[in-house]
């Protein structure tokens, strides 16, 4: 089978590649490099630089490559950024979501799976958070991919589109081969910042908040490793290829960690100290988020591998040691 991977220069793109060339797929990827790397480009995928804004380009690469399937990683997934600069993450999100299912039906290219978040929850009535729950962004980031996942719905229902939305909670992590990993420019998410404090990028990691309703008072997560989080992704095609309904799956471990708790394993991890410091809140974070991913266990039959937090950072520490300045340098 040929895959297209959108954004596969990408964080979990990348990873994601990786794991389909492990097992002798063929893999295409186009990536317009604005947050993607060429040095996460595995060599032996196939690259295309464009974007997805721009149908010619789709247009021409479907016609050329006719893939089996897609898997759309291209978006910009900060929640900060989407707050003070929606209309980048209406466009590059949902207008490039639209050209590319114009694109789609027009080649009549049929099945693909994309990546979702767990902010398009909001804040959750329940925890563990099912697929059935609630949606209520409570940032431009979650409302973007909840109008993706809307936008899928009803194009597939006219145009017969076969699809598998992923609601992600929070990837990390790093690739086994130490080649890949997390980089961001700039950098927001709270693993790569703590471990910049052991690299000798930052004095201190910042603590955003403690006084939630929670037992330490800081924000539970649930830390999905990157790999876990690839291989859901090859099961929801070879579930589409089943032709199997169309779906939404969260992905998570199902088990909460607080700030103050992955400092901790952090410390431990690299043997630094690690000074953190209590800031105010980060606006628009919930209290907790612990992902059910019952569903996508019994349906795809997915069970991820590093369901130990600390083997998750070992993996993170590995590729943040050797390259502190991500793929910079
Ligand atoms: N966080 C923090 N300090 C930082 C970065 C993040 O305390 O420097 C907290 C953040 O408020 C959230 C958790 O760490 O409660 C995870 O944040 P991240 O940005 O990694 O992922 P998110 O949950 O926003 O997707």
């Amino acid at each position: 089978m040929s895959v297209l991977v959108l954004g596969g220069a990408g964080y979990i793109g990348s990873h994601t590649v990786y794991e389909l060339i492990d097992k002798g797929e063929e893999v295409i990827i186009a990536d317009n490099l604005q947050t993607g790397y060429m040095k996460a480009v595995h060599p032996k995928a196939k690259f295309y630089k464009g974007d997805i804004r721009d149908k010619e380009f789709l247009d021409s690469l479907f016609q050329k490559e006719k893939p089996e399937a897609v898997i759309h990683f291209a978006a910009n997934s900060l929640v900060g950024e989407s707050m003070v600069d929606p209309l980048k993450y209406y466009d590059n999100n949902l207008y490039g979501t639209m050209v590319l299912l114009k694109s789609m039906v027009e080649n009549k290219i049929g099945k693909i799976v994309f990546s979702s978040t767990a902010a398009t929850y909001g804040e959750p009535e329940n925890i563990p958070i099912l697929e059935t729950d609630k949606t209520e962004p409570s940032n431009t980031y979650g409302e973007t991919k909840l109008a993706m996942e809307k936008l899928f719905k009803w194009v597939a229902q006219a145009h017969g589109i076969k699809y598998v939305s992923l609601r992600y909670f929070n990837a990390c992590g790093a690739h086994k081969s130490g080649n890949i990993g997390e980089a961001h420019n700039p950098e927001t998410h709270l693993i790569p910042l703590i471990l910049q404090v052991p690299n000798n990028k930052r004095p201190e990691i910042k603590i955003f908040g403690d006084d939630y309703d929670t037992p330490d008072g800081t924000c539970i997560r649930d830390y999905i490793h990157v790999t876990d989080l690839a291989n859901a992704h090859i099961l929801a095609i070879e579930y589409l290829k089943k032709g199997s309904q169309n779906n939404i799956f969260n992905l998570g471990n199902g088990t909460g960690f607080s700030v103050k708790q992955v400092i901790d394993i952090s410390r431990k991890v690299t043997n630094h100290s690690i000074p953190a410091v209590i800031c105010p809140r980060r606006a628009g974070d919930p209290a907790k988020l612990i992902a059910s991913s019952e569903k996508a266990k019994t349906v795809l039959k997915w069970q991820p591998i590093y369901t130990d937090l600390e083997t998750i950072i070992e993996s993170a520490w590995r590729w943040h040691k050797n390259h502190p300045d991500g793929y910079e340098n």
